[in-house]
């Protein structure tokens, strides 16, 4: 069915010695009824990947399959996907009812057959009520039901999201993305979802791909991502905030940190230039004094629930998340930072690879 497979595929603008490569060889392989989120910063490359999938760009190297079938040199109509953009694009003079249909209108699908669908897909979406209404009486996440509505009626193998949630406020952002969890729920369609937003990221996807520069960093669910991330740039990206990530000369149970030598709480796994990752959440600060590494409080910021206190380890800013009940520390103090063990990820200096 509507599995899609990515093999070794390259992306170049223009062509020659002026060509400008923006992907460097992405491969993936998506199971039928998936539903995959491509996430990195702007300007990584996710949207070409996503439009060279649904065929608007042309693939420069590599293979793109859907359905086990190559479809490089498939127009996108005959692809057999749908696509949700940011901007919506419905026909102001048309009703929600005529927006929906039009794409089966103008494929010749029996009129019967058309209001059959738009009116499952009208129920799905709970657009029942505004069939007969034109796009500017709709609220912006209403008229962004009707572009996936009008995605859906098209029963097609796949569905293509270019960050259709973006232009929408935070609060609709977060309940219409719990509407697409329940959409997929139901119809199962294989579903690939850009975004540069990485908590939209972590609570869509079934797997993501982590996007930098034109590459693809991990592939993933939301919890391998989050616990093992392979790269510094994963680690950076996924978590919000991020995770610490301090340079320094590992030594056995010691690390050297701009002069610094500090105590480590489980031997490195191995002696050189290395890089030590570690959550916010899983930090502790203590009174000065006992074993861990001096925190000098920068600034602490108060959250509701929980405190973000911002310090330095040697020259390296570095946060930590308290309960809010627990008193907060004064500017300018020095505490002692822990990390327990096994909270503790290491990569190498050199590649910003994970060290397994
Ligand atoms: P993202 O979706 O992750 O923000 P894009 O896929 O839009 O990133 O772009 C990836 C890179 O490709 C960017 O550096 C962008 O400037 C470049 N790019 C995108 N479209 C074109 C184009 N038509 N011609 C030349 N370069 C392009």
């Amino acid at each position: 069915m509507g599995a899609i497979s990515i093999h070794n595929v390259v992306k170049r603008y223009g062509s020659g010695p002026k060509a400008n490569q923006v992907i460097h060889g992405v491969n993936a392989e998506i199971a039928d009824g998936e539903f995959i989120v491509i996430v990195g910063p702007s300007g990584c490359g996710k949207s070409t990947l996503l439009r060279m999938v649904a065929g608007l760009e042309e693939i420069s190297g590599g293979e793109i399959a859907i359905a086990g079938r190559v479809v490089n040199d498939i127009e996108p109509s005959e692809r057999d996907i749908a696509m949700v953009f940011q901007n919506y694009a419905l026909y102001p003079h048309m009703t929600v009812f005529e927006n929906m249909a039009y794409g089966l209108k103008i494929a010749k699908v029996p009129v019967d057959e058309i209001k059959r669908r738009v009116d499952k897909a009208a129920g799905i979406l709970q657009l029942g009520p505004f069939l007969a209404r034109k796009p500017r009486q709709l609220s912006g996440g209403q008229r962004q039901r009707v572009a996936m509505g009008r995605a859906i009626v098209r029963q097609p193998q796949v569905f293509l999201f270019d960050e259709p949630l973006s232009n929408l406020d935070a609060k609709l952002r977060a309940q219409t993305r719990l509407e697409i969890q329940k959409l997929h729920a139901e119809l199962g369609v294989t579903s690939l979802f850009v975004t540069h937003d990485q908590v939209e990221a972590m609570t869509l996807a079934q797997r993501m791909i982590v996007m930098n520069a034109g590459r693809m960093e991990q592939i993933g669910t939301p919890e391998e991502v989050y616990a093992r991330p392979a790269t510094t740039f994963v680690a950076g990206f996924i978590g919000s905030p991020p995770m610490n990530l301090v340079k320094g000369l590992a030594d056995s149970s010691r690390f050297t940190v701009d002069g610094q030598t500090l105590p480590l709480p489980a031997a490195a796994p191995r002696s050189g230039e290395l890089i030590i990752g570690l959550r916010p959440e899983h930090a502790a600060l203590r009174p000065a004094g006992g074993l861990g590494w001096p925190f000098r409080v920068e600034m602490t910021e108060m959250l509701g629930a929980e405190r973000l206190v911002h310090g330095l380890i040697g020259s390296t800013l570095f946060t930590v998340r308290i309960d809010a009940t627990l008193i907060a520390p004064r500017v300018g103090e020095t505490l002692t930072l822990q990390g327990p063990p096994e909270h503790l990820h290491w990569f190498d200096a050199a590649t910003q690879q994970r060290i397994a």
